[in-house]
C-alpha cells in the first residue's frame, strides 16, 4: 500500500465519529465497494434514506463523502470506508475499465441532445418515481 495508511484518515475523526465509523463497517453498511488502483469507493448506508457515496484515495492522500457532515475533516461514513480497506479488502472489486460500448441503447443515447434526454428522464420519472427520487436525492447531496 502507497505511503498513506487508512488508519491515518480514522485518527483525523473525533472518537465519537470513529466510534460510529466503525458501528457502520462492522454491521455490513459498506456497500458496492470497488476500486481503481489506490482509490477505493463505497456506498455507505446510514441512518439518511440513501446511502452516501464515499471514497478514499490512498495514493492522492485524499478523501470524501456526499453526506453533509461539516464538523470535522473525517465523518463517519469515511471512517467506515476507512476500517472496510483495511479490515475487508474483499469488499472492493477491481473496477473494469469501461469498454467502448456496443450496445446499440448506449450508443443510441449518446447521440441524443440533451432536451431529448431530459424528456427521456422525465418520462423514465413518471413511470419509476422512486429510481427518480433517488436521483435527485443524490444531486441535492452532491449540491451541498
Ligand atoms: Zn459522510
Amino acid at each position: 500500500m502507497a505511503g498513506f495508511d487508512p488508519g491515518e484518515i480514522v485518527a483525523l475523526a473525533a472518537l465519537e465519529v470513529q466510534d460510529r465509523g466503525y458501528q457502520l463497517f462492522s454491521r455490513g453498511k459498506v456497500l458496492e465497494g470497488t476500486r481503481q488502483r489506490q482509490r477505493y469507493s463505497a456506498r455507505v448506508q446510514g441512518s439518511a434514506p440513501y446511502p452516501y457515496r464515499v471514497w478514499i484515495d490512498l495514493e492522492k492522500q485524499d478523501w470524501g463523502c456526499t453526506c453533509p457532515y461539516t464538523w470535522g475533516p473525517v465523518c463517519k461514513h469515511v471512517v467506515a470506508l476507512a476500517y472496510a480497506i483495511q479490515e475487508a479488502p474483499e469488499l472492493f472489486q477491481a473496477k473494469r475499465r469501461r469498454k467502448k460500448t456496443t450496445d446499440p441503447r448506449q450508443l443510441a443515447l449518446q447521440e441524443l441532445p440533451d432536451e431529448d434526454l431530459l424528456e427521456l428522464l422525465w418520462e423514465l420519472a413518471e413511470q419509476r418515481p422512486e429510481l427518480m427520487e433517488e436521483f435527485a436525492y443524490n444531486l441535492l447531496q452532491r449540491a451541498e
